[in-house]
């Protein structure tokens, strides 16, 4: 058995500079670190308890009309406060799609991001082939099962997916996350902050050593009206999305002024499909139109021998989603 220390951070400062030691990780909700602490993935000597840190877990509004979510709001007060639901719809939806009602009780905003790969070969240990727990060794998941795995952007050393479905809202949205760490704070804009695999596949996000994710920032409201998360899942609950499409839509009348679309359950990092926005940005929306845009977006799919339905599953999920954002019924090509 190993030997954990655990400390209760009392403000950011007190958690960053505990984070300088040897070995120390910080735990929110716990529901993710835990799990792979018990499975012997993660080995830490330290937990930094971040959960009792001031001024973390309330959502404000910010100058610009926009609001900023604390890292430690919870996952079920995020997805039913009134900011959310009603400015950021597809958010809320996101987080309600994920996990349990339970869990999301547990877990945390800034937890959330951080949360690793579902891949199985990953999770378990017994598995000696996992470049992504031990570099150099292998991905067993490129000749093994990977029904769940990744279609894009994925490397010869990994083909996991990122699982979190509050990310690929996020990623629509164009968020930013805010982060305090050794060298002072900085903000991350959202499509820089998860990583694809290339050739270090442990290493997920752009955080540096010891950062702290203080908190996340969603610009001005533009898509409160035109939003919608679709995830396609094995079990219509309680299950990691094969394919989900967060599809945010500014309209004027029928035409599409702005789209935004990201994937998630298609690689690495929540996927922006930025060949589909622009063949319907300015675009009327038409299922013409919608279809070519559905299929730019897979045009780079390299789909493994477990998981080519994904291919045709997300463009279909991308032309529901839209046109659901825009207050179409259905509508699969
Ligand atoms: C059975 C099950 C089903 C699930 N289904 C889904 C699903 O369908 N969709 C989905 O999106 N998610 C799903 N989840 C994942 C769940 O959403 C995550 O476990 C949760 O969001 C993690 O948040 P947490 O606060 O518990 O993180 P923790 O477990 O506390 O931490 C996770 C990681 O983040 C780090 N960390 C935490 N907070 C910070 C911070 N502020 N700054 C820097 N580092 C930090 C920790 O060190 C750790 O590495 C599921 C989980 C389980 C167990």
């Amino acid at each position: 058995m190993d030997a954990i220390s655990y400390e209760r951070a009392a403000d950011i400062a007190g958690a960053v500079r505990a984070a300088q030691q040897p070995g120390a990780v910080f735990i929110g909700g716990g529901t993710n670190l835990l799990d792979l602490m018990k499975g012997g993935v993660e080995r830490p000597v330290r937990l930094i308890d971040i959960t009792h840190i001031g001024g973390l877990d309330g959502i404000t509004t910010l100058p610009d009309g926009g609001i900023r979510i604390g890292a430690l709001v919870r996952n079920s007060d995020a997805a039913n406060h009134a900011l959310v639901r009603e400015q950021y719809p597809l958010l809320s939806q996101a987080f309600l799609s994920g996990a349990s009602s339970q869990l999301r009780n547990m877990a945390t905003v800034g937890g959330n991001l951080l949360q690793r790969t579902r891949c199985g070969y990953f999770y378990d240990t017994a598995f000696s082939q996992c470049n992504k727990r031990a570099l150099g060794s292998g991905c067993a998941a490129l000749e093994g099962h990977n029904r769940m795995h990744a279609i894009l952007g994925a490397s010869t050393q990994c083909v996991a997916v990122n699982p979190s479905d509050m990310s690929v809202a996020l990623a629509a949205l164009d968020a930013v996350v805010r982060v305090s760490g050794p060298a002072g704070e900085r903000s991350i804009p959202f499509a820089e902050f998860h990583r694809l695999p290339g050739d270090r596949p442990d290493v997920d996000t752009t955080l540096r050593p010891g950062e702290l994710i203080t908190a996340v920032d969603l610009p001005t409201p533009i898509f409160s009206a035109h939003s919608h998360y679709l995830k396609v899942r094995d079990r219509a609950s309680y299950a990691f999305a094969l394919v989900s499409v967060a599809a945010a839509l500014q309209m004027d009348g029928e035409r599409v002024h702005t789209a935004r679309i990201a994937l998630g359950g298609v690689a690495h990092k929540p996927w922006r499909a930025s060949a589909a926005e622009q063949m319907l940005n300015g675009q009327p929306l038409t299922q013409a139109t919608l279809n070519h845009a559905a299929a730019a977006a897979l045009r780079d799919a390299r789909p493994l021998a477990g998981n080519r339905f994904k291919v045709q599953l997300a463009q279909r999920a991308i032309v529901r989603a839209v046109n659901q954002a825009a207050g179409r019924a259905g509508g699969v090509a």
